[in-house]
């Protein structure tokens, strides 16, 4: 399948309803999604978000688009420098470690790594070009103490994407903060003026001494990455007020075209059904899970497995499925490695098709990857039964692995899979009378056994926790 047969279709959070999908260039897509504030270990409530993007971006790919993914790493913010003081150390320091462990993280979680990862500490002209050219047009205006603020009843259209009512705002009332509620909705710092509580982190610049708001950093990165007018911008749903709401009003100010055509949001993520909060002791970063011994893929595969606007809930036992799942994915491919039918008659053919169009129809509709991993066991099933009845032939199943393995570049859970090791019934009963030998103390039997084993190519070796087995190794 191409992109000219593709018929994509994304609820697109600025309209509320479905879109068809066009890109700007034919065959392109531009591509901006928020990344981390590198002031702590990311949590599973980011990695949801970070899953659905990587997702969404694969099954670009898989429909033939040429994808240019940017996601910006926020690493000075209110948050950082605060964390960095916290610890009595740089900020740099500070958010170098951070950055160090969340691409640690995406390489647990099988994430594709996005084409750039602008920093804000490099691209203080970019904000500062912008931020002038806002209060040239007249939409940024400098208050008493230094700060540069938005006024959006300049703008027109704000609210547009959070559907907030600004008439209902008081006029002329500021908020310094990155981060506020749509109650708190006001006009919001461009640039912050140097205060004690900065310390050391401020930027010396025709703005005066400071340092940008959270918000610009992000119009002024994906701007300068993706051009003035791009195609797809994601995030979670927390932040469409005011991160984004703010995003489009400081873009579309300063360049007077439409800043992004498809708006696209994740859910929220609860874990055992409640908001996860550290007072909940709810709180999850992706390494609590790892430390736990869960298999990072496993948490790939859970975290993304739910459509990406419904509301997920994270639990323990959903993980246990999870695993099961993949397992019952990499047990498929390792079994048709094995199948040496006499051929099904076409039969496999048309489940090909079957799957194909199923899983394809679902993630073309606003990526529903429920849906599309439902056909995708459906079909499991029915190759089983196939393999079962031993009539699926070696050149089926090699298209069947084909196909998984095309299928598998979008989900990225199956990997590499080996043949099983499997012992012959008569070794397995050999082991099982050297145990027996044991046991008894017969050690002559128990000796016999294993060279006659070790002559049959399987080597045992006996440890504190029982015997252990390996197949040796064929040259
Ligand atoms: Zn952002």
């Amino acid at each position: 399948m191409n992109t000219a047969t593709a018929s994509i279709r994304f609820f697109n959070t600025l309209t509320r309803r479905k879109e068809k999908f066009t890109p700007i260039d034919e065959g392109k897509v531009r591509m901006y999604t928020c990344g981390p504030t590198v002031y702590d270990y990311a949590h599973i409530g980011n990695y949801r978000a970070f899953l659905f993007e990587d997702l969404l971006k694969r099954w670009l790919e898989h429909r033939g688009f040429k994808v240019t993914h940017v996601m910006n790493l926020t690493d000075v913010d209110d948050k950082t420098i605060k964390g960095s003081q916290k610890q009595q150390i740089p900020l740099k320091q500070f958010t170098a470690h951070y950055t160090k462990a969340f691409f640690e993280d995406i390489t647990a979680l099988n994430i594709k790594p996005a084409d750039y990862y602008p920093k804000a500490t490099s691209h203080i002209p970019e904000m500062i070009a912008l931020i002038k050219t806002l209060i040239k047009k007249g939409y940024a205006y400098k208050s008493q103490d230094g700060s540069i603020y938005y006024a959006i009843n300049k703008f027109k259209n704000y609210g547009k994407l959070s559907h907030i009512k600004v008439a209902e705002l008081k006029a002329g009332a500021r908020v310094k903060t990155d981060e506020y509620t749509k109650e708190e909705a006001q006009d919001f710092a461009l640039w912050k003026a140097w205060t004690p509580e900065d310390g050391n982190v401020f930027w010396e610049t025709e703005l005066g001494k400071g340092r940008p708001g959270w918000h610009i950093e992000c119009s002024a990165m994906s701007m300068r990455h993706l051009g003035e007018t791009f195609d797809i911008h994601c995030g979670g749903i927390d932040n469409m007020f005011p991160h984004h709401e703010n995003e489009i009003a400081q873009s579309e100010a300063a360049t007077g075209k439409k800043f992004v055509n498809y708006w696209l949001h994740n859910e929220h993520l609860l874990v055992e059904g409640r908001k996860m909060a550290k007072k909940f002791g709810n709180f999850y970063t992706l390494r609590d899970l790892l430390k736990r011994g869960y298999d990072p893929i496993v948490i790939r595969y859970l975290l993304l497995s739910t459509h990406y606007r419904a509301q997920f809930n994270f639990t323990f036992e959903g993980l246990d499925v999870a695993r099961a799942a993949v397992e019952r994915l990499r047990n498929f491919v390792r079994r048709l490695q094995d199948a040496e039918g006499k051929g099904s008659g076409g039969k496999v053919a048309e489940l090909l098709r079957g799957v194909q169009v199923g899983f394809g129809e679902a993630m073309d509709d606003d990526l529903n990857v429920s849906v599309a991993l439902a056909v995708l066991f459906d079909f499991m099933r029915e190759v089983n039964a196939l393999l079962d009845a031993s009539v699926l032939s070696r050149s089926e199943a090699d298209e069947v692995c084909a196909l998984m393995k095309r299928f598998d570049r979008v989900l990225g859970v199956i990997g590499e899979v080996e043949r099983e090791e499997a012992l012959s019934k008569e070794a397995e009963e050999l082991i099982e009378k050297r145990e027996e030998a044991r046991k008894a103390k017969d050690w002559a039997t128990a000796d016999a056994i294993r060279v006659r084993l070790r002559a049959m190519g399987v080597i045992l070796e006996d440890t504190p926790q029982g015997v252990r087995w390996r197949l040796e190794k064929k040259a």
